[in-house]
């Protein structure tokens, strides 16, 4: 019999790339996304087209818990991986409300329905923000993440709580990963580096925030994956805390010389202040992952910034997600 998962925001970047490894593994995969207007929903509708088929798509809100019961009641689930929510830091400074209706009520709703119905397995999407300024580098699971800087950032530190509820009181095996800037074909058009491209190509000015120094770890779409497959398959025990990073930063002005290099034309640069909320550092320690779920980054921001320019092009010329 296939076994059934449910991944919520399916159509999303990083949802899409997990549903077609899924699909390709022979899982009986259903979406639920509300293809939203956070950034182009044809984007997402056009993800959802490289499943050919193969997934059932169920246009919803995470926020409505009739639906979500419904669903969950009608498909007994093996598994559900959580990707729906509102992302990005500087927007939930401006929508508070919206990220935490989303990001917490959502994510209370599909743990609630897990634990009517029997999930016994729920991953969870958190993110390197809950470790807000911290001043101890590379960051580790085990670090306090008591500094956050943003909504975004306390909604998913709010998240991981509720998982680790859920675990505790109800016994679903939950694991939350933290992913640390995630790049790649079909990256979200906000995100620094599909930005980036797109305008310097474009012969457009960048906006850089503050003085360049700021450092990321960025993580390449592929290397995520095999992470979230890892933990889907982890069973040793119920309630983990992973870091899914690169394992290297960058500091942002070496970042646009790399995208610059890819791209082959120099970037008119246009220096802003920094942004409130942004954090000056993510760095993660990935030894955790390592040693549990054999999670090895293999594609260094070098290798991966031409790969996604060159998906970039091809997606530009004729659409090909
Ligand atoms: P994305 O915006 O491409 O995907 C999220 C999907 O969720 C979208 O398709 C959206 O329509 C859907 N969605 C949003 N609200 C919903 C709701 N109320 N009901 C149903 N569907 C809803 O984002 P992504 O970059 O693929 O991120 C996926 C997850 O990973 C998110 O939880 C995000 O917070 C987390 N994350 C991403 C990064 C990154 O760098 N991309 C880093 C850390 C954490």
């Amino acid at each position: 019999m296939e076994k059934k998962i449910l991944v919520t925001g399916g159509a999303g970047f990083i949802g899409s790339h997990t549903v077609q490894r899924l699909l390709k593994e022979g899982w009986n995969v259903t979406i639920l996304d509300e293809f939203n207007t956070f950034y182009d929903p044809a984007i997402k509708r056009a993800n959802v087209e490289t499943f050919e088929g193969g997934a059932r798509v169920v246009e919803g809100d995470i926020r409505d818990r009739d639906l979500v019961d419904r669903l969950f009641e009608e498909s007994k689930f093996d598994a559900v991986i959580h990707l729906a929510a509102r992302a990005g830091v500087r927007p939930s400074i401006d929508e508070p409300e919206l990220y935490i209706s989303t990001n917490i009520n959502g994510t209370f709703n599909l743990l609630e329905a897990s634990r009517k119905t029997g999930v016994p397995k729920f991953l969870f999407a958190s993110s390197s923000s809950v470790y807000g300024v911290n001043k101890k580098v590379p960051f580790a699971e085990t670090d306090p993440i008591l500094s956050t800087i943003s909504p975004y950032a306390a909604t998913k530190m709010a998240g991981e709580q509720l998982c680790s509820n859920y675990h505790h009181l109800y016994g679903i095996k939950i694991m939350s990963l933290r992913f640390f800037t995630v790049y790649g074909p079909r990256q979200r058009p906000d995100l620094a580096i599909s930005k980036f491209v797109r305008l310097i190509e474009n012969g457009q000015p960048i906006d850089q925030y503050g003085n360049g120094n700021t450092g990321r770890d960025y993580t390449f779409i592929k290397d995520i994956v095999s992470g979230i497959f890892g933990s889907l398959h982890y069973e040793d025990t119920g309630f983990e805390i992973f870091n899914l990073g690169g394992s290297e930063s960058i500091k942002l002005h070496e970042l646009i010389s790399v995208v610059e290099e890819a791209v082959g034309k120099k970037a008119q640069i246009n220096v802003l202040p920094e942004q409130p909320g942004d954090v000056p550092l993510t760095s993660a320690d990935v030894s955790k992952a390592k040693r549990l779920l054999g999670y090895e980054p293999t594609t260094p921001i070098r290798e991966g910034v031409p790969k996604f320019v060159e998906w970039y092009r091809q997606w530009a010329t004729d659409g090909t997600r």
